[in-house]
């Protein structure tokens, strides 16, 4: 690691903040610096401080302390995400013999100055107590992979001397703030102090001492890990080589951690699962050591709310039999969970206190030959405890090629994991109406195909759109441009295409939940014209897609074993046809028929199955039908129309006299993927009432 300052930098930085002062200036500068490097902190994790004057309203000058505050991560802050505290109010707490952590929270929030900022770090005490202008704390992996030993204390000491303090382990608040200035005024060699098991502390009275100092010990730590376990074989394992492709696999491992509800109309709680294989977690996965690391707790305390303490590990996967291995998955997730509930009620019972049990089901799932699978809520959650695993597995396997690991024992995990101050980081919220829920939908690039798109992410669902047009599909990703939106490219008639699109968005969201068979192609002419090469082609996709996407649509729903839905995109013209529209409304008609089939074949596994009949959706001006621009002018000319006037005659045909759109659409897809009514097999018109066209 080196040191990423450079003046001309931090002299913009101060120049681009020049009211916040100097002071803060500078610590947001080097918070930054700290929080590019993953090494040292991942999401959120880490804090910095400074104290500097400012003056009251009556331009009285006083002593604060700014603090990174919650909801904050150090690569992106800015000056109000370090509140200021009035540091004497909080230095006279230090007389305290005792200070909960409800009171401590109480304490921080009234010594801000302003009562609109966000909440100051759980560890401002720490930086209030001790007496240098610049704190910098981080959980660097190097330095967690010395600490997490039997002898962490030795190590750090043979390494730095009398410059690096060493506190032994307290939980983070009151009575750690206390120990590590204690400790500190004791120690008047030092510049640095490691907490055990937790991570390291820098100060001075330079923003650029006090981080160069930080960097510069987790460099010396890399340096030294590096010369240790150079040119050895990681843990002596030699990776696993796996029939099976991640994307494969994905779908059971999200199927078994799916929990189940009471609750008919949403019966699991789903996960978005994210995939890692670096060359660190396939030798971790190999190794005879890795039931035993895999399960030993994270190495600093506040991961435990990201990963839980183990992880699942499942030895010898059945690659070459899927429901043995689906079994195998069902038995460690439920051993896992009973695992989990035990260690609860031990911990609340060994402390006579109350707390609610949370979800007990794992977060990372560690396979050999594939690597490690994280669970979150949502796509940002899997994200943040693939990272967090990834870091914990390469430090442990560090810890373990130069000593033994040997993380915190798991009262204090405990502790830290119902810690109400954790808790709070997590956050309350209403989940949204398709949160964990992930759709692929065929046709992505067309206007109907966005609109619906657009919709399901608006209901916090995850979306991968296929087609083949790829610069269409980039357009139309570019335009919902969401993190939880991704696309590939594949042709609807081709199997093999449609089947590594599934497999796709497995890799990339773990399974899939919803399928929407939307890819269309608009065939006119007269019967006694038609080219059987042109009826063949709106047979190919409106029909033959449709078929090959539900089919492997319930394929994919099986093996994941948790429901879904399916939707087929028909047409208005399967009980209205139209002249001309024989080959499409034909190809339609059978796609409908497919979807009834489908919703009688799935729903002894929980899938159901329903069909959306849209009428004359033009799109938006970015993305205009592409059904309407290879029929509209015929369409016109059939009715005698100039083409501009043809959308409002469509509009001015309906009862409700109503444009339909895309979005419409979107509408109803989320609707029934919503499951708010127990329905199968079942056709929902969108076309602003069309008498002739009634489902009948
Ligand atoms: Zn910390």
């Amino acid at each position: 690691m080196q040191s990423r300052w450079s003046g001309a930098d931090a002299a913009e930085c101060v120049e681009r903040y020049r009211e916040a002062g100097e002071d803060l200036a500078l610590r947001v500068y080097s918070s930054r610096l700290i929080g590019q490097e993953p090494d040292l902190v991942l999401h959120g994790g880490g804090n910095t401080s400074v104290k500097s004057k400012t003056r009251d309203l009556f331009g009285e000058e006083m002593t604060v302390l700014h603090v990174k505050g919650s909801g904050w991560n150090l690569d992106t802050i800015e000056p109000p995400g370090l509140p200021a505290l009035r540091l004497l109010e909080l230095q006279r707490l230090r007389g305290l013999d005792e200070l909960d952590d409800e009171r401590m929270v109480r304490e921080l929030r009234r010594s801000l100055l302003d009562p609109g900022a966000p909440n100051p770090s759980v560890e401002t005490l720490l930086h209030a107590f001790l007496c240098h202008k610049f704190v910098d704390h981080s959980h660097a992996d190097a330095i967690l992979a010395l600490t997490n030993q039997p002898d962490g204390e030795k190590r750090i000491h043979e390494l730095f001397g009398d410059r690096v303090a060493w506190a032994p382990y307290v939980m983070p608040g009151f009575p750690l703030a206390k120990q590590v200035a204690e400790i500190v005024e004791a120690s008047p060699a030092a510049d640095a102090i490691v907490l055990e098991k937790h991570g390291l502390v820098t100060f001075a009275d330079e923003a650029q001492q006090s981080y160069e100092r930080h960097v510069e010990i987790v460099e010396t730590a890399e340096r030294m890990i590096a010369a240790e376990i150079e040119g050895r074989r990681l843990l002596d394992a030699r990776p696993v080589v796996s029939m099976r492709e991640a994307g494969e696999i994905a779908p059971l491992v999200r199927g078994a951690l799916a929990v189940p509800t009471q609750d008919p109309d949403r019966p699991y709680q789903r996960w978005i699962l994210e995939h890692r294989d670096s060359t660190e977690i396939a030798h971790f996965a190999a190794a005879d050591a890795a039931p035993m690391l895999a399960e030993s707790p994270p190495i600093t305390p506040d991961h435990v709310i990201r990963t839980k303490g183990p992880y699942l590990y499942l030895k010898e996967p059945a690659y070459s039999d899927l429901d043995t291995l689906a079994a195998q998955l069902a038995v460690g997730v439920e051993a896992y969970r009973q695992a989990y509930r035990a260690y609860f009620e031990r911990n609340v019972e060994a402390r006579g206190i109350e707390r609610t049990m949370l979800d007990p089901t794992p977060r990372v799932v560690v396979l050999p030959g594939l690597g490690l699978f994280a669970a979150g809520a949502t796509r940002k959650e899997a994200r943040i405890a693939a990272d967090i695993a990834e870091h914990n597995i390469k430090t442990k396997l560090w810890a373990s090629m130069i000593g033994h690991y040997a993380g915190l024992p798991e009262s204090d995990l405990f502790d830290m994991e119902y810690w109400s101050l954790e808790q709070a980081k997590l956050g309350r919220r209403t989940p949204d109406l398709l949160e964990g829920q992930v759709a692929l939908i065929t046709g992505g690039a067309g206007a109907i195909g966005e609109g619906i798109a657009k919709a399901v992410l608006a209901a916090g669902g995850a979306v991968m759109l296929t087609d083949i047009d790829p610069e269409r599909l980039s357009a139309v990703a570019d335009r919902l441009s969401s993190d939880r939106c991704e696309t590939v490219e594949a042709d609807v008639s081709d199997a093999r295409e449609l089947q590594a699109a599934f497999r796709q968005t497995a890799l990339s969201f773990g399974g899939v939940d919803l399928v929407v068979a939307n890819a269309g192609v608009a065939v006119a002419g007269r019967l006694e014209e038609l080219e059987v090469e042109e009826f063949q082609r709106a047979v190919d996709v409106n029909l033959g897609g449709t078929f090959l996407t539900v089919g492997e649509a319930l394929r994919q729903l099986r093996i994941q074993g948790t429901g879904g839905n399916i939707i087929v995109l028909s047409s208005k013209n399967v009980f209205a046809p139209g002249e001309s529209f024989g080959a499409y409304s034909a190809s339609k008609a059978g796609a409908h028929q497919l979807g009834r089939v489908a919703a009688l074949e799935g729903a002894a596994f929980g899938v159901r199955v329903n069909m959306i009949n849209a009428d004359a959706v033009f799109g938006s001006k970015e993305n205009p039908s592409g059904l309407w621009k290879e029929v509209g002018a015929g369409r016109a000319a059939a009715r005698g129309l100039p083409e501009q006037e043809l959308e409002a005659f469509y509009r001015n045909r309906n009862l409700l006299k109503v444009r339909i759109t895309a979005e419409h659409v979107g509408n109803a897809v989320v609707f029934f993927a919503s499951q708010a009514t127990p329905t199968t097999g079942a056709a929902l018109p969108i076309d602003g009432g069309l008498p002739g066209a009634f489902p009948r």
